[in-house]
């Protein structure tokens, strides 16, 4: 695994020893024409502390982002996934009803966003354009996944385990959308986050209620193998939560089973998964 840093910066403003240290470093360029420029650079441990000072000093934050080998992917028994086309927003959205509509918010905190459980469908405003996308997740919600119809009946035939399908409704008139459906995950994973200090970059707790919640790092996750061993599911939520202000949402893991029947059917534009490290 390799970790690589997106960082933008506006030409006329950085310091020329920044810029000459991620030339000698083999950072890439983009090269539009605006005064804004994106760097891609592979971090190295020899460095690391350098480009942090850099950024720093240059009130600069970076992106993180791990890339992994072919090999790190095959071996990998479990994925974390989640979609980068993001659609629409759920519905009603206005006051943030659909909170108590779509979730029973008996157990809501207001300060830090846990306790909402489902138990309506979701409603939103109109079908997806899919394009040639097959997954999405809805703004704002951060642990659900959408699928069209194509998914759902590749899903149906494959042997996957540990979901129910929901409908998504029309806010208006309450009937279902077409060629949209929820995957409802049924489990949680038993807590069993390791490596902290790899994965977490701050650790948030609730003065209301107490929740933990994590802020990630982007390196990647490190998980104990018991909490994997004896699932029978392909699909699965972490225990651990994440996200800041009323951000509040799980990882979703899959098996290697579900990674591969949506990679060899080519259901993959726009997931973005993750292999997780289980020791
Ligand atoms: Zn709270």
């Amino acid at each position: 695994m390799k970790i690589r840093h997106r960082i933008v910066f506006n030409r006329k403003t950085i310091s020329i020893e920044f810029v000459n240290f991620l030339e000698e470093k083999k950072a890439k360029f983009s090269n539009d024409d605006s005064d804004l420029i994106v760097a891609y650079l592979f971090e190295e441990e020899n460095w690391k502390n350098d480009l942090y000072q850099f950024l720093q000093k240059e009130g600069i934050t970076s992106i993180i982002e791990c890339i992994y080998s072919k090999a790190e992917i095959e071996k990998a028994t479990w994925f974390s996934i989640r979609s980068k086309f993001r659609w629409e927003y759920p519905q009603p959205k206005d006051y943030f009803s659909y909170r108590h509509i779509t979730y029973d918010s008996t157990s809501y905190c207001d300060s830090c966003g846990y306790g909402l459980k489902q138990k309506e469908e979701f409603r939103i405003n109109k079908s997806p354009k899919w394009g040639k996308r097959n997954f999405l997740m809805l703004n704002w919600v951060h642990d659900e996944l959408f699928i069209n119809n194509k998914v759902r009946s590749i899903m149906d035939k494959g042997d996957i385990k540990g979901y129910k399908l929901h409908s998504v409704l029309n806010v208006k008139t309450n009937k279902p959308i077409d060629d949209i459906n929820q995957i409802y995950i049924e489990e949680v994973l038993q807590p069993g986050l390791i490596n902290k200090e790899q994965s977490i970059k701050e650790v948030l707790t609730c003065r209301k209620c107490g929740t933990v919640k994590y802020i990630y790092t982007g390196r990647g996750f490190t998980y104990k193998k018991d909490v994997f061993e004896g699932l029978n599911t392909d699909i699965v939520k972490s225990a651990e939560m994440f996200g800041d202000g009323l951000m509040c949402s799980s990882i979703i893991f899959i098996s290697r089973n579900l990674y591969n029947l949506l990679t060899s059917n080519s259901l993959d534009k726009d997931l973005v998964f993750e292999p997780i490290t289980i020791v």
